[in-house]
Order: C-alpha cells, then sequence, then structure tokens
C-alpha cells in the first residue's frame, strides 16, 4: 500500500524500524536512512522477513535529501532525525512532492527556542502542493495531543483546565543518563518553565515550580512544571482552555547531576575554544553520556503519560483521566528499546498508518489534534500503547 523512507536511526528510529516492518502489510516498501549508514544496517540486520533499504544521508542538506527522495520515490517521510533538521527535510518535501510526519517541533541548533511558528509558516506551501505534513506524532506530543482531542470529542462541550502529567517511574541503573537524545533532552529541561492561563504565557524559572502527583501503578512522584510544545498547538485548537500546564517528573539524583553539569558549563550551547579547535559543550557531553538506545537491557519499571482535564459537559463540571503506562522491559523485549523510544516510534508508526489508509491525509501544516482521534486510539492500542481513562476523579487541577 505505501512507500515509507525513515529518517533518523536512533533510540526511536530503532523503534519505527521494527513497527513498520511488523506492519508489511501497510508499509510495503520501506527505506531507513541516516546520519550513519552503518546504525540503519545494524537495526535492519535485527529485522527479520521484511527487507528494508538503508542509507546514508545528511538531514541538514536539502539538495542530498531530494537526491533521495526522487531517487527512492516515498510517499511519507518519517522524520525521527534530530528537531535541527525538521525544516531542511520539510523543504526537501515540498521540492520533491513527498508527505511529511515528525515527533518534536522544529528547533534550531543555536537557540533553545520551542516553537511552531517555523513549522506552521509552511501550511500554505504543503496545502498548495497538495501535500500532507503531521508534526508532533511521538508520545508527547502525539498522543498527549490526541488524548486531548478525544476527550475533546467524547467528554467535553468545553476543556478548561488541561495538565499533560509524564512520569518515567523506571531504573536504568546508571548514575545519569537521558531517555531520549541527550543534546535535545538538556536543553528541553534546562529551559525556563512556561505555561499558559486566561490567554497569557506565563514564565517561571527552570524546575522551580513542583509538587507531589500521584501516577496509576507507580504512586507519588515530584512533578516540574516544564514547558513543553503541545501547549503552543493545544491552547491554539481548543481555544475553551482556560489553562494548560506540563508536568514531569524526576528524581533527585537526576536533578543533582544535571545541576553539576549546569553549574560547570557543560550544558552550554555556545561553542567553546579547546586546544585551538571549537567544541560545544553539551555536543562533548552527549558523547560521554550513556547512548538512550543502549539503556532497554537492564531497564526496569514502566513510563505513566497521560492528560487529566477539567470542563464542562451539558453543563456540569467534569474531571477526566487518560493515560498510557508502558513497561521498559516489554518495550525492550519487543523492539530492543527502552520506553522512551518505543512511546515515541509506536505513534509515529500509527500515525504513518492513518496516513496510509488515508484517514490523516489533509493538504496543508497540521498538528495531530487536527484529525480524527478516534482510528489513532484504536490502532495505537492495538500496536503496544493501550489506553486507560477514568472519569469524575478528585484531580488536583
Ligand atoms: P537519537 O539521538 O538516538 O537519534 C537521532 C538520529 O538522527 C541518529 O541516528 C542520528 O544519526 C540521526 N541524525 C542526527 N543528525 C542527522 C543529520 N543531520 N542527518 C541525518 N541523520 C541525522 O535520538 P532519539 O531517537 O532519542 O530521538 C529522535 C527524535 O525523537 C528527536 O527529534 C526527539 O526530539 C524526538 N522525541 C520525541 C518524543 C515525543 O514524545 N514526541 C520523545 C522522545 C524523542 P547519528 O547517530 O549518526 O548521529
Amino acid at each position: 500500500m505505501g512507500k515509507v523512507l525513515i529518517i533518523g536511526a536512533g533510540g526511536v528510529g530503532t523503534v519505527v524500524a521494527k513497527k513498520v516492518a511488523m506492519n508489511s502489510d501497510i508499509f510495503t516498501e520501506i527505506m531507513l536512512a541516516s546520519r550513519t549508514k552503518s546504525k540503519c544496517d545494524k537495526i535492519v540486520a535485527e529485522i527479520k522477513n521484511v527487507h528494508i533499504r538503508t542509507a546514508a544521508v545528511d538531514a541538514d542538506n536539502v539538495d542530498e535529501l531530494c537526491r533521495l527522495f526522487d531517487d527512492f520515490k516515498p510517499e511519507l517521510v518519517i522524520n525521527v532525525a534530530l528537531p535541527y533538521q525538521d525544516l531542511s527535510i520539510m523543504e526537501a518535501c515540498l521540492r520533491s512532492g513527498v508527505n511529511y510526519l515528525d515527533t518534536a517541533n522544529y528547533e534550531p541548533l543555536d537557540e533553545a527556542k520551542y516553537e511552531y511558528s517555523w513549522q506552521w509558516a509552511y501550511h500554505d506551501r504543503f496545502r498548495e502542493a497538495g501535500l500532507t505534513a503531521i508534526l508532533g506524532c511521538g508520545f508527547d506530543p502525539g498522543c498527549t495531543s490526541v488524548y486531548t482531542a478525544y476527550a475533546a470529542k467524547h467528554h467535553f462541550d468545553e476543556i478548561h483546565y488541561l495538565d499533560i502529567v509524564d512520569c518515567n517511574g523506571g531504573d536504568h541503573h546508571k548514575a545519569f543518563a537521558t531517555n531520549f537524545n541527550p543534546e535535545i533532552n538538556i536543553r528541553e529541561i534546562t529551559q525556563r518553565g512556561k505555561y499558559y492561563e486566561d490567554g497569557n504565557w506565563h514564565e517561571t524559572d527552570p524546575l522551580s515550580v513542583h509538587k507531589t502527583l500521584n501516577y496509576p501503578n507507580i504512586g507519588p512522584r515530584e512533578s516540574y512544571l516544564m514547558y513543553h510544545e503541545e501547549l503552543e498547538s493545544l491552547v491554539k485548537n481548543f481555544p475553551s482552555i482556560k489553562r494548560a500546564r506540563f508536568w514531569m517528573t524526576f528524581g533527585q539524583e537526576y536533578l543533582t547531576h544535571l545541576r553539576v553539569l549546569q553549574n560547570v558549563g557543560m550544558t552550554r550551547i555556545d561553542p567553546v575554544l579547546y586546544n585551538g579547535m571549537e567544541i560545544v559543550p553539551i555536543q562533548f557531553l552527549k558523547a560521554v553520556l550513556p547512548d538512550p538506545g543502549e539503556l532497554g537491557e537492564n531497564y526496569s519499571g514502566e513510563t505513566s503519560i497521560g492528560c487529566r482535564i477539567r470542563g464542562v459537559k451539558d453543563g456540569k463540571e467534569r474531571t477526566y483521566y487518560i493515560w498510557n503506562n508502558c513497561s521498559h522491559q516489554a518495550a525492550y523485549q519487543e523492539t530492543g528499546a527502552q520506553g522512551v523510544s518505543y512511546t515515541t516510534g509506536v505513534p509515529a508508526t500509527t500515525g504513518a498508518m492513518m496516513f496510509f489508509r488515508g484517514l490523516w491525509r489533509k493538504p496543508g501544516v497540521f498538528n495531530v489534534e487536527d484529525f480524527d482521534p478516534d482510528p489513532f486510539m484504536q490502532e495505537v492500542a492495538k500496536q503496544g500503547l493501550p489506553w486507560h481513562e477514568a472519569h469524575d476523579l478528585d484531580l488536583e487541577l
């Protein structure tokens, strides 16, 4: 049915390649391309029975991307490289007539700045070309955005308060490691916090606002208010929202390491001169930290990510909680990757299935909540991320 090109062969790319191969009735021709071809070949060697081509590509280079697109002629590109490559891949999609899906919004290399404006600016060009771009189809953004759309469609006339709650209750048994690309992860966590209330964005010092939240099957965990990109599209797409916040759990050990790394300058994103050569400290740090793709084997525990919502239905105030718990070990057994890569790669694959089935396909650039949530919700559960819901709990919102 469909020809797909996956770009990026890290933790998330591993899961996408494996899940796409498991659905070869839909993904009839598959290519995995990344900066380092040997990483693609290693992933593909673990996939039996399904033929997957591999290629080297520098996704910062639009001409190089176009040559690959024109040669393989994919219908859809799943971009699971880094956020820095979003615009070059979108540009190449327009030039070569290819549809687009990603899991993280564009971020300039020299500035940790998170906003959709750069990608939304492509809307008219994608529309005129008759191409679909699906933005933010991982877990958060991704499932959390679809959960919100599902809640709005089925359980509320108006959503007023939204808290996205992201808990990693797992233990990888390392002193310090990040669960996805360390550079992207640390840039995100060390930025100033931001939440939306009554039509305005409010900033907070990094990780300064926190409280204990209870997570299903995990228990109480200290949760920190952070800015997360889906807040921007959700408050735009659901204008009844009065307040939207994002919370993520961190252990004390993690925060202590992070503070020390910041204090000694290792999280800096600007170049410094070292032995006459320019290096970027955070890029060097990435090189010495554990590879998130290798954490799976000894990872125990689970993640729990969901949306806690308060609003009105038929004139009555209601609360609603929808979430998924994902076991790191189960994810590892199935794909060789830990739960955070899994919870990103499975929704990306599911979004691509929605595209090829013609259910999530319309010309322009859209966030996932712009599409019908129902078929995605059904499929993502089948693909390994079942969801649970509870009504009218006493949620602290
Ligand atoms: P990794 O660092 O493990 O993998 C990134 C991959 O992209 C690597 O294979 C890397 O190649 C490749 N790459 C980097 N630069 C280029 C380039 N210029 N050209 C071609 N390939 C390139 O990251 P993850 O797999 O952990 O994350 C992938 C994406 O998923 C990120 O954008 C991340 O933000 C997003 N994500 C989204 C989440 C969500 O819930 N929405 C959650 C977690 C992650 P090489 O190895 O050669 O450097």
